[in-house]
């Protein structure tokens, strides 16, 4: 008796007659002998469930905990690019500033940008700083200035804006990219 048609089918898709070869058997995944830690992603409120490999000491990927009741072995695309935030090659390790009106980035120091934020600050927040509102009302505060904050915030930071730029600053519009 010849091959059955479904045998004939699975060996066109490369089922049960083509046994994996040996270079495929050979093939190990790439956190074979990690070191496994269990985590938390740094990124949102959601606090999903991360596992952590390293390899001498070097962190080598970042997945989903499958074990976690929260994500399930999932993540996000913010939760799964994870990694990238300590190694990614395409980070910009300087301040990077570009003038008004100019067409090309130049490198500035940390200490010149942030001098320059706080000046520009103090400047904006005196041209626009309320006492009181059309009635009357004590309301100390500014909308010349807004604060959106991004996803690699995590609550502490988030606390501590807020701390600043409301209640130090008077900074009505403070916002997260998270909540938006
Ligand atoms: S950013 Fe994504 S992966 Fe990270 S905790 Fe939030 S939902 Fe989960």
């Amino acid at each position: 008796m010849g091959e059955s048609p479904i045998d004939k089918l699975r060996s066109r898709v490369g089922r049960l007659p083509n046994p994996p070869s040996e270079r495929t058997r050979e093939l190990r995944p790439r956190t074979d002998g990690a070191r496994v830690t269990v985590s938390v992603c740094p990124y949102c409120a959601v606090g999903c469930s991360q596992l952590v490999y390293t390899r001498d000491d070097q962190i080598i990927d970042i997945e989903g905990n499958p074990d976690s009741p929260i994500n399930a072995g999932t993540l996000c695309p913010k939760g799964a690019a994870t990694r990238g935030l300590l190694h990614s090659p395409l980070r910009i390790q300087s301040v990077r500033y570009r003038a008004p009106y100019s067409d090309r980035w130049e490198t500035r120091s940390l200490e010149w940008a942030m001098e320059r934020i706080a000046r520009l600050v103090k400047t904006t927040r005196d041209a626009g700083f309320e006492h009181r509102d059309a009635d009357g009302r004590i309301v100390n505060r500014t909308v010349a200035i807004g604060h959106l904050g991004g996803a690699t915030l995590d609550n502490e930071e988030n606390y501590l804006i807020k701390k600043l730029f409301t209640g130090g600053l008077g900074i009505v519009p403070v916002e997260n990219q998270a909540r938006i």
